[in-house]
């Protein structure tokens, strides 16, 4: 029996610059239709400028495949309306990272203070760009993504007309507010989905699947898992799949990110035929992420999976996946 996925998208994807998205932009753009790229680089993307060129060397990394990126800006609390309104057709969304939450944030946002943000949070709510956030305190590193919530909560009152995407949620916590709050929507990842902070470090460490927000514990996957097979309509598929060398997740002081672009399709396709169906997979991999941002063109994709063994690369260029070396039961047959 042949799986079709029709036109794949990824809501959140670390493509990274240089040599590493030359190795890893065709990793995601063979089998997705578009994603959003995350702007977390050094520096940072906060210039039309710089936007721009990314978008061409992404275009370059994947040659003539037809994929969308969906540009980001790092958010910053001095954007003005006139800079909004000039950069507005090239990006997607905005990102805010608090400052030095994970890989490349330290330029952030430092407290939450709504008259800071006012003027630029209401000008992107007219101008209609949704706010992306990483959504986590500097807090004890279990609790971080909780005790965002007030936060979250605060931004929904004030900001009612604004779109607010809280990234690769992983807590019960989160879950529970989605509904709570008609402008809060949000990405889950495939790892999410999978593991608990036990698969990380319950037995021998595992640093490639050490990542930023840690995974948590099993009812807060269970909560995740219940929106996702669902297909709750204000979900969507973003992987964070996010690629450092071996030499950087192998080490002290190992680097958070879990690289699993090339693999995130055959594995929710068994996770969903496990634990929900088709139509739903369908929902969550492309369909909510077009009802939501309502305004992205998606080029068509069909991916046809079939029930059959697939070894998983042990390396990408010097990226190690996750599930390395293991037996997925799902394979990409063909993509039209
Ligand atoms: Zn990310």
């Amino acid at each position: 029996m042949s799986i079709i996925l029709n036109s794949p998208l990824d809501m959140h994807l670390h493509l990274r610059d240089g040599n590493m998205l030359k190795v890893v932009a065709p990793l995601s753009s063979y089998q997705f239709s578009g994603a959003v790229i995350m702007p977390n680089l050094v520096p940072p993307i906060t210039t039309k400028e710089a936007l721009v060129e990314y978008k061409k060397r992404i275009l370059n990394a994947i040659g003539n495949s037809s994929f969308k990126p969906y540009m980001t800006l790092f958010f910053k609390s001095t954007y003005t309306k006139e800079f909004l309104q000039s950069v507005k057709d090239e990006i997607t969304s905005i990102k805010l990272y608090p400052a030095g939450i994970t890989t490349n944030s330290e330029g952030g946002v430092d407290g939450f203070d709504i008259d800071n943000l006012k003027e630029t949070l209401n000008a992107m709510s007219e101008l209609e760009i949704p706010l992306s956030i990483h959504g986590e305190t500097n807090g004890f590193v279990m609790d971080r993504e909780a005790e965002f919530i007030s936060i979250y909560t605060s931004l929904a009152q004030n900001f009612p007309n604004l779109k607010i995407i809280m990234e690769h949620i992983t807590t019960k916590e989160s879950v529970n507010l989605l509904d709570r709050f008609e402008n809060l929507y949000a990405t889950i990842t495939l790892h999410h989905l999978l593991i608990t902070l036990d698969d990380v470090a319950g037995g021998a460490l595992e640093p490639h699947l050490f990542c930023k927000p840690i995974a948590k514990r099993p009812e807060d996957r269970d909560a995740l898992r219940e929106v996702a097979f669902k297909a709750h309509p204000k979900v969507m598929f973003g992987s964070d799949s996010a690629p450092h060398p071996q030499y950087a997740k192998e080490a002290s002081y190992c680097s958070a990110g879990v690289f699993t672009a090339p693999i995130a399709l055959q594995v929710l396709t068994e996770l969903f035929l496990e634990h929900s169906n088709l139509v739903n997979l369908q929902s969550f991999i492309s369909d909510n992420a077009k009802g939501i941002y309502k305004n992205i063109s998606v080029p068509k994709k069909q991916v046809i999976l079939e029930k059959e063994p697939y070894i998983v690369p042990k390396k990408y260029g010097e990226v190690v996946p996750m599930y390395a070396g293991k037996r997925l039961n799902y394979t990409i047959k063909e993509i039209k």
